[in-house]
């Protein structure tokens, strides 16, 4: 039952031919063999509903833990909200309810969002299904791994600077992050509020595609929400009927850019090509900046909204003897490393003195990058990279080197400070049998081209509903 998509399991549910307690009670035994060795979720409470209609009828689906599931604990990964249980659902939970999916559980993630591998996670160690030595990518790793490794078709997560696309080419899975604004982010635990989005993981392009309609709703309790502009479709087209790819020439000249990688995304964008697709290189020479500028952006947002873990409120709180002291030791006992990190660079850059010089300029920059997409989007319809310089690390290798992980993001970033969407679709793997993502970006509300052209790529790459089977599985 674990190779099932979820546009199967919606199909037979509906038809009476499926029990979705039965597929639930399955894909659970699964979990409990595998999920020992892989480390994907962090809890896997009681579904609260078996649901036998709805366009999800009991599909099961894995929830990123910074996503907000009424009375579930809801930790971000971290020491400071290890006990906290949200009395409320976020928007995507409630949706998903609606429309008949059987919640799953909470998958693991970097502490707060913070990270490119999922080791920052303060709770669990998160494995690859393909190969348990190495990193799941992050920071959304455990919803990446759970659908990698078959123990749901479809999952959630969120995408600050590239936490869907990263893991997802890591682990052999579409990560599609929609335009900023399609999902509502009420109900997320906000990291950097103007890049985060809310998008899915699947196994197949027709599963993200139906996943993303599910989600991709107006809500007025978000007020950057507005999917209207987006043409969402009921069944996406197997052809590419023309689409202009631009390669951008900063993107594939870049000494960090393994030669494998590099091949195996010539050669899907060679197969696009065949299938009818043209393709010409493109100058994008603001793509430099993009790193340093999410990284003040980011963190200043960061230092902002991770303000409200002061022990005071809804959190763990440390003893002492007055409310300064409690805040600080609060925040020093339960923030791990890179979350402290970024909280003080974010503090620096919006301080009396640097702001104008860092954080201002930063916004300016960001603009710039904007401009530069809007007008090569006049020429081309996607753009066309790899997801991520590398295949999956091996634990511990950027751990130490706070730089060497920012720069797993070279690719993923410029379409959250853009606002644009982008996806990861898997069209290959390395001599050594890891995936390999092929990064798309579209122009804003352009969702739909890129799960299309995931479907185009299913026909070449052979990585349509392809599950990590561990050894000696079926
Ligand atoms: N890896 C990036 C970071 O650490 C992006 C994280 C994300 O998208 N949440 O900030």
């Amino acid at each position: 039952m674990h190779t099932l998509t979820a546009t199967e399991i919606a199909d037979r549910v509906r038809a009476g031919v499926l029990n979705p307690r039965d597929l639930h009670a399955a894909l659970l035994d699964r979990i409990r063999r595998r999920d020992a060795d892989i480390g994907a979720f962090l809890q896997l409470p009681e579904p609260t509903q078996f649901s036998t209609g709805g366009v999800l009828a009991g599909v099961p689906v894995a929830v990123k833990d910074n996503i907000c599931w009424q009375d579930q604990p809801t930790t971000c990964a971290s020491k400071m909200l290890e006990h906290f249980r949200p009395p409320y659902s976020a928007t995507v939970v409630e949706l998903l309810q609606a429309s008949g999916a059987t919640l799953l559980g909470k998958t693991n993630m970097d502490e707060f969002a913070m990270g490119s591998s999922t080791e920052t996670s303060a709770l669990r160690r998160t494995r690859n299904p393909w190969d348990l030595t190495r990193v799941p990518g992050g920071s959304s790793g455990g919803s990446a791994a759970a659908v990698a490794a078959g123990f749901c078709p479809i999952a959630l997560g969120s995408d600050t600077g590239g936490s869907i696309r990263q893991p997802a080419s890591c682990c052999g899975v579409i990560g599609f992050k929609p335009t900023y604004g399609a999902v509502s982010r009420y109900g997320l635990i906000a990291f950097g509020s103007s890049l985060d989005q809310i998008g899915v993981f699947a196994r197949s392009a027709d599963d993200a595609n139906l996943l993303f309609n599910v989600i991709a709703q107006p809500d007025p309790r978000d007020a950057t929400c507005d999917p209207s502009a987006i043409a969402k479709l009921d069944a996406l087209p197997d052809n590419l009927a023309g689409a202009r790819i631009g390669l951008p020439a900063e993107y594939f000249d870049t000494d960090g850019l393994n030669a494998e990688v590099k091949s195996v995304v010539m050669t899907a964008v060679e197969q696009l090509r065949a299938r009818g697709a043209t393709v010409k290189n493109i100058r994008l020479k603001n793509l430099k900046y993009a790193v340093p500028t999410y990284y003040i952006v980011a963190t200043a947002e960061a230092s902002s909204n991770l303000a409200r873990f002061d022990g005071a409120h809804f959190t763990e709180r440390t003893a002492a003897d007055d409310i300064a002291a409690l805040m600080s030791r609060t925040r020093d006992q339960f923030f791990g490393e890179e979350v402290k990190r970024r909280i003080m660079l974010g503090t620096y850059v919006l301080s009396a003195g640097y702001y104008d010089a860092y954080y201002a300029r930063a916004l300016k920059v960001r603009t710039l990058i904007a401009r530069e997409f809007a007008d090569a989007f006049a020429e081309v319809d996607l753009i066309a990279s790899p997801t991520a310089p590398t295949t999956a690390f091996a634990f511990g290798e950027r751990a130490s080197d706070p730089l060497a992980m920012y720069l797993s993001d070279i690719y993923t970033i410029s379409a959250n400070l853009a606002g644009i969407p982008a996806i990861s679709i898997p069209v290959g793997t390395d001599a050594g049998g890891l995936p390999v993502g092929l990064q798309l970006m579209a122009k804003r509300n352009a969702d739909s081209s890129l799960l299309t052209a995931a479907k185009v790529c299913e026909e070449f790459s052979g990585w349509r509903n392809r599950v990590a089977d561990g050894a000696g599985e079926q």
